[in-house]
């Protein structure tokens, strides 16, 4: 394992820790996983290092996707063009056929994508449990992958499409999570524990989790220290019910009655809110998943984004699953990201693309509890970094970095992902997962997962 000292040279290097200050042909030093020197010119040479030439490269932190389904990879295109409420009753009714070898396979697959296109950092909110198994095959194909993990295992207790497999009682599923992070804690990797965390949550209140549920998940949660993450307000259609059912005016204020918002939650999407429900998630420090591929193709509208960001909300970015994305590429979500507030506000200044990169970087890592390990490339934290090759010809010549890492850059001009100071993709080559196998797994796990499901 490559964890002990890696100097990479010669790279523009864009660190975000500033207002966009970027050196150039720098060089950034790795001692055992943690950076120990970033600077200008040329760096001595140690005796046994992995010395990566940067030159032609941007260096800047691996990207944070906080909000995503790893397994859903599986599921790329397989229901589109329905209401939201519908298309949710068929996420749901997979539980009625997943096993743990669909969860490990789509995970492995995702967590592959995800690499591939720079992202160090991936949370997995994780809702589907007929059993305490596919959690723990979720759990153990993330490790595997290299990536640094927040594992979000949420709770469903309630509901009229959520199958009865997967429906839990609350302390059912304590149980279960205490289970997996003392199993975790045991035989995880050594170098797994470091590299992932856990969160619980209600998975999409009010629609699968009830009062008591959302209490009970706030004390179990502040119990353990762990944050919690849940689906606030995708849709019109959940705002409805809240209506409807509680007679409350939005989700967040159904959350706050529970006591739900904090500095430790995030909640993903966040699209339906009042003003006042923003002003409540600055004041709480609660952070936010702005996940707008996902928004566009489910067809539920546009996040508050710049109203959150006014308000001094901490916004990270998310692919969410490919249920609904169709991928995981966080480039082509930042660009839409972007786009979709100039085109809401019919203003092409309405928001900067430093605040967007800083969305997919360093505020989506502390939106996570993570902002003193990744985040920024600065000494002390751990190297958590990407290279990419802006040599491209849809990336030159460079006129404004920033705005064409945002707007120009994709995915594939990834060359190099460090995370936790292993170099996990070389010349885009990984070194950890084999590829092509885990392609074929996937590829088998999914043509399985569809002789079961039953028909619509
Ligand atoms: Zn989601």
């Amino acid at each position: 394992m490559d964890t002990a000292a890696i100097t990479i040279t010669g790279c523009t290097i864009l660190p975000m820790t500033g207002r966009g200050e970027v050196i150039e042909a720098g060089h950034v030093t790795v001692v055992d996983g943690t950076i120990v020197a970033v600077d200008k010119g040329a760096a001595p040479a140690r005796e046994g290092e992995t010395r990566i030439d940067g030159r032609g490269k941007v260096l800047m932190p691996g990207l944070v996707n906080a909000h995503t389904h790893l397994y859903q990879v599986l599921l790329r295109a397989v229901w589109e063009d329905m209401p939201f409420l519908d298309w949710l009753e068929r996420i749901y009714g997979v539980a009625r056929v997943l096993n743990p070898e669909h969860a490990a396979a789509g995970t492995l697959l995702g967590c592959l994508e995800n690499l591939k296109g720079g992202v160090t950092t991936v949370c997995e909110h994780n809702f589907l449990n007929p059993g305490p198994e596919c959690a723990v095959a979720t759990v153990d194909a993330m490790g595997e992958s290299g990536l640094r993990g927040v594992f979000a295992r949420t709770i469903m207790d309630t509901g009229e499409i959520v199958p009865e497999c997967t429906r839990e009682t609350p302390q059912t599923a304590f149980t279960r999570i205490e289970d997996l992070m003392a199993r975790h804690r045991v035989n995880g990797a050594p170098e797994a524990p470091r590299r992932l965390t856990f969160r619980t949550g209600p998975n999409t209140p009010p629609i699968n989790a009830s009062p008591d549920l959302l209490r009970e998940i706030r004390r179990f949660a502040d119990h353990h220290s762990i944050g919690i993450s849940a689906h606030v307000a995708e849709s019109a259609s959940v705002v409805e019910v809240t209506r409807r059912t509680l007679d409350r005016a939005g989700v967040v204020e159904h959350l706050k009655d529970c006591g739900i918002p904090g500095e430790d939650a995030i909640f993903a999407h966040s699209v339906h809110l009042s003003p006042d429900e923003v002003r409540h998630l600055a004041e709480t420090r609660t952070a936010v998943s702005h996940n707008p591929v996902s928004n566009m193709m489910l067809g539920d509208g546009i996040a508050p984004v710049v109203e959150m960001l006014a308000a001094g909300v901490r916004v990270g970015l998310g692919t969410d699953g490919a249920a609904s994305n169709h991928g995981q590429d966080l480039f082509e979500t930042m660009k839409a990201a972007s786009l979709l507030q100039k085109v809401k506000h019919q203003d092409a200044g309405v928001i900067d693309p430093y605040s967007v990169l800083r969305m997919a970087t360093v505020d989506g890592a502390a939106a996570l509890g993570l902002g003193s390990v990744c985040g920024t490339v600065e000494a002390g934290k751990r190297a958590d970094l990407i290279l990419l090759d802006v040599e491209k010809p849809h990336f030159q010549p460079v006129n404004d970095l920033v705005s064409q890492l945002v707007h120009c850059a994709k995915a594939t001009d990834v060359d190099t992902v460090v995370a936790d100071g292993e170099v996990l993709m070389r010349e885009r080559r990984c070194t950890r997962l084999d590829e092509e196998g885990v392609v074929r797994r996937a590829q088998a796990a999914r043509r399985d997962l569809m002789e079961r499901m039953p028909a619509a």
